[in-house]
């Protein structure tokens, strides 16, 4: 974790800076990080916003003013040290009062400091703060952003100026080791027990070959879970189920949580029954569309097919074609052993896509390029995409700078995902888009 990118909130005390904090960490997805070794007066959460993540910390009620006394003199050299290890400080002002005498000793020290700023004038629901702006200006601070901490005005402006301030720092390897999660999920006897052992006594087949090494290393990158999706045996889980209740009360929650440590889901399902049930649907898109997983659906049963039962089955996923043709699908026998050595092979092929990263001159060419042809419109108005980027892989995504965020809508980044998965080597792993506002200059 600590070597995400780190955000510090500094300013004099009362300007808003712990509102700020909480207003952060609450509109976007934020854990609270161990505080260990960190004194009180310093909060500390882990902020992810449109793919990025970072660190935010709040100095708190530490004054940067110099001092005799030892205990306030010894967190303000921490206040002091964390601003030097951070990545980019946001200087909260009260734009209600204007700039003081301290706001300015603060800017001085920013200056000195070299470090980048986003100076927030804070407040901007009070009609006053407006007024007082151009104060704030004269601080030369190169970016200055209004904001309400209180009311959440500007605040996602603000963090997209963070993300786009952050230096790009692989983030990958902090949150996770690398080992890859292979959770393999499905109902009460689709196979599960007869895939694991299937696949564990490959492992153990292919260590007779090369005694020593191969074992370990296949034991090493794929940890299999096994998973129920019906059975409720966790004390304090049982409850009752009706047709219609939610994902979350139909699962049982060691489900969810082995599918948000997974890496990639293999979901199994038996292809005899000819239909995909609601909560295998659900689940495969809890796992790519909301967990954002590589998902490799698994028919099992092929030995019980028969023509009928194929074409019902083929019949019945017509309608999820939109989502089905994202996700890669293998069919199998744990009888006959069909396909089975074409599991892992299929499963460090998706991990390597979900992991891979897209050049960004070759993801404007190819939005750019097709606009050009093929121009997409809001009404009148030409969509333009200036800029495509990838900020993160595991899972992929992918920031466009536009003429105007709001015209690109669902169906408008659908179109942009479909036309990259037409050109790219992306089945079976999720693509997140992101737009931002093109800035001047
Ligand atoms: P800190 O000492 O810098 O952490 O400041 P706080 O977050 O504790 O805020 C100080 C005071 O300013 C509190 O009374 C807040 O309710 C108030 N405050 C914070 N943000 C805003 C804002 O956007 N508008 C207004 N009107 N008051 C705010
Ligand atoms: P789990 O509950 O998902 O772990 O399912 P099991 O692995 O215990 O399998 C349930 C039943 O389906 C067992 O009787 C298996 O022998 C059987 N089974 C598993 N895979 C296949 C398959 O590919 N074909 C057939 N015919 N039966 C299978």
């Amino acid at each position: 974790m600590s070597k995400l990118a780190r955000v510090v909130i500094v300013g004099r005390t009362n300007v808003g800076k712990s509102t700020l904090f909480n207003r952060l960490s609450k509109g976007t997805k934020s854990l609270t990080l161990d505080q260990e070794g960190v004194t009180r007066d310093v909060v500390k959460n882990a902020v992810a916003w449109k793919g990025r993540m970072f660190t935010l910390a709040d100095t708190g009620g530490i004054s940067l003013r110099k001092t005799n006394d030892i205990i306030i003199g010894k967190t303000r050299q921490k206040a002091l040290r964390m601003m030097d290890e951070a990545d980019l400080l946001l200087f909260v002002c009260d734009g209600k009062i204007g700039v003081l005498q301290e706001d300015r000793e603060i800017s001085k020290h920013l200056h000195k400091a070299g470090k980048r700023v986003v100076l927030l004038v804070n407040k901007s629901d009070v009609a006053i703060t407006q007024e007082n702006v151009h104060e704030f200006d004269r601080l030369g601070h190169r970016t200055l952003l209004t904001i309400s901490a209180q009311h959440g005005t500007g605040t996602s402006d603000l963090l997209d100026e963070i993300v786009h301030a952050l230096p790009h720092k692989p983030e990958k390897e902090e949150t996770k080791d690398s080992k890859c999660n292979v959770v393999l999920l499905g109902k009460p006897n689709v196979g599960k027990s007869s895939l694991m052992n299937l696949l564990l006594k490959k492992d153990r087949s292919i260590v007779t070959d090369q005694p020593g090494t191969t074992r370990e290393a296949i034991s090493e990158d794929l940890t299999f879970h096994q998973e129920d999706l019906l059975l409720t045996d966790t004390a304090g889980v049982r409850r009752k189920r009706r047709v219609n209740e939610k994902l979350e009360t139909l699962m049982v929650r060691s489900t969810l949580h082995a599918v948000e440590d997974a890496d990639v889901v293999l979901l199994l399902l038996d292809a005899s029954e000819a239909r995909l049930s609601d909560q295998e649907l659900k689940l495969a898109f809890y796992a790519f569309e909301k967990q954002h997983k590589a998902l490799i659906l698994v028919f099992n049963k092929q030995d019980l097919t028969t023509e009928d039962t194929k074409q019902f089955l083929a019949h019945s996923l017509e309608m999820y074609e939109y989502f089905l043709k994202k996700v890669e699908t293998i069919s199998i026998s744990c009888e006959s052993q069909k396909n089975i050595g074409k599991i892992l092979p299929l499963v460090n092929k998706v991990r390597q896509r979900h992991a891979q990263t897209i050049a960004d001159e070759e993801l404007s060419a190819l939005f750019k390029g097709f606009l050009k042809k093929k121009p997409l419109f809001h009404k009148t108005n030409k969509l333009i995409v200036y800029k495509a980027e990838q900020v993160k892989s595991s899972p992929i995504a992918i920031v466009l700078t536009v003429n105007h965020p709001e015209w690109f809508g669902q169906s408008q980044l659908a179109f942009f995902e479909n036309l990259l998965r037409r050109n790219a080597d992306l089945k079976g792993v999720p693509i997140r888009f992101f737009t931002r506002k093109k800035r001047r200059n």
